[in-house]
């Protein structure tokens, strides 16, 4: 059986950076990728531009359980350390917005630097092996994978990802491993997701996108505030404002079962309801029901809201621009997801090192914790940085 210091058990983002790390630091390392290809999500993130970290990396724009979890690890590996990480590695960035992307603005890039220093570090991968299995053996632990291999090693990272599009490879068989461990699993569900609606004006406006402030109200209270695009589609609503404010929705239906999601578009925030009803009742001679809203939003939403148009009722028209409501029946899933709200509790995790309260010498990082990062870069920058850490597993 073929005997390492350190088992990674995932190449994605965060296992490969674990690799990395661990190897520099002299162990002996493998890797234990259940795809035939390391970072397949990687490939696809940022559509293919990889939005890989952001200038403003502070624990304040992750899920308010992991803040302290992600203070400790930043505290360790923070913005500086991945942008001069990946220097070292050759890779080139630019800053758009405080978003910051490979200056060829393509993933592959990324994947591709990442796995020449794998290379260069002479680190085994061992491709279609799923873990399956992790059991203790003289001091250390065996690692079986679905097709009956085995590996011995002294200690295990895992960094198996979370749920989203399961077919790129992580399908959440990590929580399992964790959950054989003894590790708690804070159920996970879909984040950064569009939102299905039952709703006639979603089919009318289907395909139109627009500017909005969008709120997300559980139970009659304001959960979470985003502005950006909005886009009416024939299930519902998508865009980035609608993707910013997805994970309190998503909690609250598929992990909490409530059925009191609503969403508030603000279809014109760029005018104060009292413009917008000054400017509207300057219209009422000059307009024509057909033209009633141009100039101020595409001209589909002048049929769209034909009914209010046609009453003429200033009060109303503004009152449904700026606070339509929509209830949210569910969230499109995980092969629309971006990232995973939930996940291995950060609470029987060690801060500053990753480590299992649990098990000694089992180690996580990357989306498999409870930790979700805004959209922005956020949620790459934790899997560099905790891999990054979890790879010194027990060398300091
Ligand atoms: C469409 C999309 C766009 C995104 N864009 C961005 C972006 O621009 N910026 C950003 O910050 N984030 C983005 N994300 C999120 C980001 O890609 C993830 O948070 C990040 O890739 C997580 O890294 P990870 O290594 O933890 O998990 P993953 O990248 O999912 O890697 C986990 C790996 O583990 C393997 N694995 C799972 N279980 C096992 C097992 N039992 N045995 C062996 N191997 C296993 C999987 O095959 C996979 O390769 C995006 C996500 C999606 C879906």
């Amino acid at each position: 059986m073929k005997k390492f210091s350190v088992a990674v058990i995932g190449g994605g983002a965060a296992g490969i950076v674990a690799a990395v790390s661990s190897k520099r630091k002299g162990n002996s390392v493998v890797i234990c990728e259940r795809m035939p290809r390391l970072g397949k999500k990687l490939l696809i993130s940022g559509n293919g531009r990889c939005n890989m970290l952001n200038d403003d990396l502070f624990a304040r724009h992750y899920n308010i359980a992991a803040r302290a979890l992600v203070t400790s690890i930043f505290s360790r590996f923070g913005k500086n350390d991945i942008a001069d990480f990946f220097k070292g590695l050759g890779l080139q960035m630019f800053s758009k917005d405080s978003r910051v992307f490979p200056i060829t603005n393509n993933a592959s890039s990324v994947l591709k630097i990442l796995e020449t220093e794998l290379r260069r570090l002479s680190v085994p991968v061992e491709l279609g092996f799923e873990a399956v299995d992790i059991s203790d053996f003289r001091g250390g632990f065996i690692i079986k994978s679905r097709k009956g291999a085995e590996l011995e090693c002294d200690k295990v990272i895992l960094t198996g990802g979370g749920m989203t599009y399961p077919a790129l490879g992580s399908d959440g068989s990590s929580y399992e491993l964790a959950k054989q461990l003894g590790h708690k699993i804070i159920t996970p569900v879909p984040s950064a997701v569009p939102l299905t609606v039952k709703d006639p004006l979603c089919h009318l406006l289907q395909g139109q996108k627009i500017f909005a402030a969008v709120k997300a109200l559980i139970n009659g209270k304001i959960k979470s505030e985003a502005t950006g695009d909005v886009l009416f589609t024939k299930y519902g609503l998508s865009g980035t404002a609608i993707l910013d404010i997805s994970e309190e929705i998503s909690i609250a239906i598929n992990r909490l079962h409530k059925n009191d999601a609503v969403v508030s578009v603000d279809m014109a925030p760029f005018m104060s309801g009292e413009e917008l009803k000054n400017e509207l009742a300057r219209r009422i001679n000059i307009f024509s029901e057909e033209d009633f809203l141009t100039g101020i939003l595409p001209n589909k939403f002048n049929a769209a809201f034909k009914n209010i148009l046609q009453k003429r009722d200033i009060a109303q028209i503004v009152n449904t621009l700026k606070d339509r409501r929509f209830k949210i029946t569910g969230t499109r899933g995980w092969n629309e997801a971006e990232f995973t709200a939930g996940g291995i509790d950060v609470t029987q995790v060690k801060e500053g090192l990753l480590e299992s309260k649990i098990k000694n010498g089992v180690y996580f990082a990357g989306e498999a914790l409870d930790v979700e990062g805004k959209r922005g870069g956020y949620n790459l920058a934790w899997a560099w940085a905790s891999g990054f850490v979890a790879g010194l597993a027990g060398s300091d």
